[in-house]
């Protein structure tokens, strides 16, 4: 039995879901997509259109106690490392890597290494 288990680390994500970013390793080096989702704990990012794995589903089985009614290939896809994307900004349409600065107003914001602009998120609006 292993006593000082390393505790995964949470850390905090530059990135959100809606995010535009960049493949920079792997074989969709190079692609550009949105943020689909993020996983923190793993340390990992869905991308959009990157990473597509194709998962073959027979018609009639059953996964996770729902039966699939038809079967073929499934696209879906798969998580990257969290390490292999970079942020595009929006400002300078080039890949970054996020600076961190806090506000004077107190509120944590990243900034582009370019050229210095805070990246905004656009803020979905609710209840439309
Ligand atoms: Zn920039």
């Amino acid at each position: 039995m292993l006593r000082n288990k390393p505790v995964p680390k949470r850390r905090w994500l530059d990135l959100a879901p809606g995010d535009p970013v960049v493949v920079t390793a792997g074989k969709d080096k190079g692609k550009t997509g949105e943020v689909l989702r993020t996983i923190p704990d793993q340390h990992k990012i869905v991308v959009k259109g990157v990473n597509l794995l194709k998962r073959h589903t027979k018609a009639g089985s059953s996964r996770a106690g729902v039966s699939v009614a038809q079967g073929g290939v499934v696209d879906f896809e798969a998580p990257l490392d969290y390490s292999n994307v970079m942020l595009v900004c929006p400002s300078c349409s080039r890949p970054t890597r996020a600076k961190h600065t806090i506000l004077e107003s107190g509120a944590r914001v990243i900034v582009c290494r370019h050229c210095d602009e805070p990246y905004e998120r656009v803020k979905k609006t609710e209840a439309q």
